[in-house]
């Protein structure tokens, strides 16, 4: 592993750096302010706010220009996570398009499609939803029932897809379709980009235990496609799904460690105000959870080498979901057993609680989406290291 940044590279960060501490209030950075707005205006304030930083050039930090993207090298999207993270930037309010969809279009979208979904993807003009698990397929992807019926130029879309995050938000969704009829299994599906304002499609909220509807339901009864908004060839859409679920799970380890870590230095803090810390079982958990952030950094400096190589990871990619989500949840955990039967209170000793609390509630769900633990295992098992089935 080698990493060091160039000159070019640190002078982004400082311009970055200087950016963000002009737009971000002081107040956003306050514990419980994000958890004391309503969905829907914390939705618009973050909405608005990423899209004047994709106008001042930090959004799409490695993508070509011409698709509105700023052009930068892996270095600098790996500065860009750090420093966001590090200034409190507010979380994205776009992340199934930036992190799944638009490396996707990226990597073989057509020139038309990478002009139409990147742009306006980084402005936020277009929130994007991600259609694939249904209620009889989740794990089981390849058991997905939603049905695309041709119809003269366009497929006629039948079926409901469910923990839809985004979904009452969303403007489209890339959705997982049978196209063939009697196709079975991972053969005879396409990748469709639906419009969701049109008749036929109907999104629905799931309130979740934390009151919010972070995720919902989608129904599509009879809604119209044109056939050309296919990403990947029409009946190919596994593929491009399993390429899509690679950049899913291989997600920034360098923004999750550095958050990550920053979350450790304030349980650490409750702890010491509870008086935890001289707990032996207490402190025996926070040092094996910090060894395990530390794994973290130095895989995820590993997988940045490697990119930069220009190595495409593939499978790997499911070494990195295991590890970052184990990594959080083993975190919160900790928290929990610190906090013990106050685990209710809303802040302790001058410390507020609710958004530690919310991401205590978060950290349940990471080993589940983008592909529970023990089907990452299997990948890792099988894919990987080519143990036998
Ligand atoms: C917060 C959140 C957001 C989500 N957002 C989206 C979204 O935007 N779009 C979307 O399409 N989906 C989304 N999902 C759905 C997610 O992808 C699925 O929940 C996930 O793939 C698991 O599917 P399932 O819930 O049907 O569980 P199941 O597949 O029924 O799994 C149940 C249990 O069985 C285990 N299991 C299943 N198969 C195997 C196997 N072969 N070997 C070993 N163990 C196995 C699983 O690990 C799990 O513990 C989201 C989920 C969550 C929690």
């Amino acid at each position: 592993m080698e990493l060091t940044y160039t000159e070019a590279e640190e002078e982004f960060r400082r311009e970055l750096r200087s950016w963000l501490s002009a737009n971000i209030p002081e107040e956003w950075t306050r514990p419980g302010f994000w958890e004391s707005l309503d969905d829907a205006e914390s939705f618009r304030l973050r909405r608005d706010w990423e899209r004047d930083k994709a106008l001042a050039g930090f959004a799409g930090i490695q993508w070509p220009t011409e698709y509105g993207g700023r052009g930068g090298t892996p270095g600098m999207k790996a500065i860009y996570d750090e420093e966001t993270v590090r200034a409190h930037a507010p979380r994205t309010v776009n992340p199934l398009g930036l992190t799944f969809l638009a490396p996707t279009v990226m990597a073989i979208g057509t020139d038309a499609q990478k002009k139409e979904i990147i742009g306006p993807m980084l402005r936020n003009e277009v929130i994007w939803c991600q259609g694939f698990s249904e209620p009889g397929a989740g794990s089981d992807l390849a058991a997905l029932s939603t049905k695309g019926v041709r119809d003269g130029d366009d497929f006629v879309v039948n079926g409901q897809k469910v923990w839809t995050t985004n979904a009452v938000h969303g403007d489209k969704i890339f959705t997982l379709v049978r196209t063939e009829p009697g196709s079975a299994k991972h053969r005879g599906i396409s990748m469709l980009l639906i419009d969701m304002h049109q008749p036929g499609v109907d999104a629905r909220p799931l309130k979740q235990m934390s009151g919010a509807s972070e995720f919902g339901e989608v129904f599509f009864d009879d809604a119209r496609v044109p056939a050309t908004e296919c990403l990947g060839e029409i009946g190919d859409g596994w593929r491009t799904a399993m390429l899509l679920l690679s950049f899913e799970r291989g997600a920034s380890g360098i923004a999750q460690y550095t958050e990550f870590r920053r979350q450790y230095d304030q349980i650490v803090q409750v702890a010491r105000a509870r008086g935890r810390d001289r707990d032996p079982v207490v402190r025996g958990k926070l040092a094996r959870v910090l060894t395990e952030l530390e794994c973290l950094r130095l895989h995820a400096m590993h997988v940045l080498t490697q990119v930069e190589r220009g190595r495409d990871l593939g499978f790997e990619a499911s070494m990195t979901k295991l590890q970052w989500s184990e990594a959080f949840q083993d975190l919160w955990e900790v928290f929990d057993d610190i906090l013990g039967e106050d685990a209710t209170l809303d802040s302790v000793d001058g410390i507020d609680l609710k958004a530690m609390h919310a991401q205590a509630m978060w950290s349940r769900s990471v080993t589940i989406w983008g592909g529970s633990s023990q089907v990452q295992r299997n990948i890792t098992a099988e894919r990987v290291l080519g143990l036998p089935r």
